[in-house]
């Protein structure tokens, strides 16, 4: 019987619909599992296959206790007609590299892979408690494409709703619309006086709000819960898309059955990277799992050194999804490296909490250098790669893809692995700073400039997206920091 428990101890011995439920562990930690790797993927039976019926088999080794009808009823909803590319995650060559696009569903992020799934996941797990009124009131902080996937995912997704808090005046026009126009009858979008930071420190706050949350229950039936990449259920979906990599090279005759295969991947909260890590575990051919970095380059300092320091400034760069000081998931990535020496991890957290800093043994680091390799790019860099990736190939790449894209130029290219360079986002939700790079006109609104990009590239524009500029705004609430949880306890009340 596969049962997870927390990254920091090994008391808990939950189910995968119960570690969903809960996302992460009472102690901080993040909820694992150590049959991880017991049933492997049979690489060789890949070829041809489609992404769901991948995802059937991946999903299926991690999540045991979820019966193959209700993994194949989550699979078919999350990953239908949403998609604009029946691939889902179709990858393209890209001169003598390849490129998996992550951004084909419905919010053109990469975080659609997951929280398309997320809350179909959720549907089929029951309340602890028994309490069987309960429904999960999803709560987030965002700096922009979470929440709008968060929203897309939950939107009238039964025995849930979701309230989301973003920065006002901090987040692109086009991530504003794409909020405050979401449709469903159990979402919440409010802007927040303040920034990202004051935002998130909040919400972390009234999570940890024993009074509220004993009123929610009580009042609404309602818990509170988080869509953030902590969950379990939101990082598995993620390992699917190694493997349909994999398949589509194999299909295109590029490697044979056991061929090793390298990832260069745009990641900060190392969910991103982390997922390539467990396919590996679960026998995917990986030689490399290569990180990309923005400015925030935490990761590429703790790879470098074994020092993990997030005492450091903070840069709002223009890859903003990336910009991250504390990289919650590695936490994953060393329990595995380290066996499961939970008292290692612990004691790690535990300085990181408390010093703002750790440093790993000298023997873990050489064996995670071993896989991991690691780089970074500054915005001059990221915005140079954007007319270089167009120039050399006629391929136009977001910010986030063009960290890794620099990285990979940077990286000494073995002729004999494939490398494959993970694209998280379409340019399109970037249109501005994208523009700006190519040369092009960057001076009207978001949709102007989304109009230049395509006319000059000859690219089109996510309908979703473009759409926008007319849909109708349904949410304009502005509240100040101190007012936030007020707003959570009357949207549980009117549920
Ligand atoms: C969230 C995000 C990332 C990073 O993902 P991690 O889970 O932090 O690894 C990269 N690019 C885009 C566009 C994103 O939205």
């Amino acid at each position: 019987m596969t049962t997870f428990h927390s990254t920091r101890s090994t008391t808990d011995s939950l189910t995968s619909k119960q570690a969903i439920r809960k996302g992460i562990a009472d102690d901080g930690g993040l909820f694992v599992t150590d049959s991880l790797g017991e049933t492997k993927v049979d690489i060789a039976s890949l070829t041809g296959k489609p992404y769901q019926q991948i995802a059937a088999e991946v999903l299926g080794a991690l999540l045991p206790d979820f019966t193959e009808a209700e993994l194949a009823q989550c699979i078919a909803d999350a990953y239908g007609e949403q998609w604009s590319d029946r691939r889902i995650t179709p990858l393209k060559p890209l001169g003598d590299d390849y490129i998996l696009e992550l951004f084909n569903g419905p919010t053109s992020a990469f975080k659609d892979v997951a929280l398309q799934i997320l809350p179909r996941f959720m549907a089929h797990t029951t309340p602890a408690d028994g309490d069987t009124d309960e429904k999960i009131m999803i709560l987030t902080a965002t700096s922009g494409d979470t929440g709008k996937a968060a929203l897309a995912g939950f939107a009238d997704a039964p025995g849930t709703a979701i309230t989301v808090f973003y920065p006002q005046g901090k987040v692109s026009q086009v991530q504003e619309l794409q909020m405050s126009t979401q449709a469903g009858a159990n979402v919440n979008v409010c802007a927040v006086e303040g920034n990202f930071d004051d935002a998130q420190s909040a919400v972390k706050r009234i999570f940890g709000d024993k009074e509220l949350a004993a009123k929610l229950a009580a009042d609404s039936h309602v818990v509170l819960s988080s869509a953030n990449s902590i969950n379990v259920g939101r990082l598995v979906p993620q390992v699917v898309y190694y493997f349909s990599a994999y398949a589509q090279l194999l299909e295109n005759q590029v490697i044979n059955v056991g061929d090793e295969v390298e990832f260069v991947v745009p990641t900060g909260n190392f969910g991103d990277i982390l997922a390539g890590y467990y396919a590996k575990m679960l026998g995917l051919p990986v030689k490399h799992l290569v990180v990309a970095s923005d400015k925030n380059n935490v990761l590429f300092d703790f790879l470098t050194t074994g020092t993990y320091n997030r005492q450091r400034p903070f840069f709002q760069t223009i890859s903003p999804s990336m910009d991250i000081l504390i990289s919650s998931n590695l936490e994953r990535m060393l329990y595995y490296m380290s066996e499961g020496d939970t008292r290692l991890i612990s004691m790690l957290m535990n300085d990181l909490s408390q010093w703002g800093t750790y440093e790993v043994p000298e023997p873990l680091l050489a064996k995670i250098r071993h896989l991991f390799g690691c780089g970074w790019a500054d915005e001059d860099q990221v915005r140079e790669m954007i007319a270089d990736c167009w120039k050399k190939n006629r391929y136009v790449i977001d910010p986030h893809t063009a960290c890794a894209y620099f990285v990979a130029q940077q990286m000494p290219r073995d002729p004999l692995t494939p490398r494959v360079i993970l694209s998280t986002a379409s340019p399109y939700k970037f249109p501005r700073v994208v523009n700006e790079a190519l040369g092009l006109d960057a001076d009207g609104t978001d949709f102007e400039c989304m109009d230049v990009l395509s006319r000059e590239t000859g690219t089109t524009a996510p309908a979703a997206l473009h759409g926008l500029e007319t849909a109708d705004v349904r949410f304009k609430d502005v509240v100040p920091i101190d007012g936030m949880e007020d707003y959570v306890e009357k949207a549980a009340q009117a549920l």
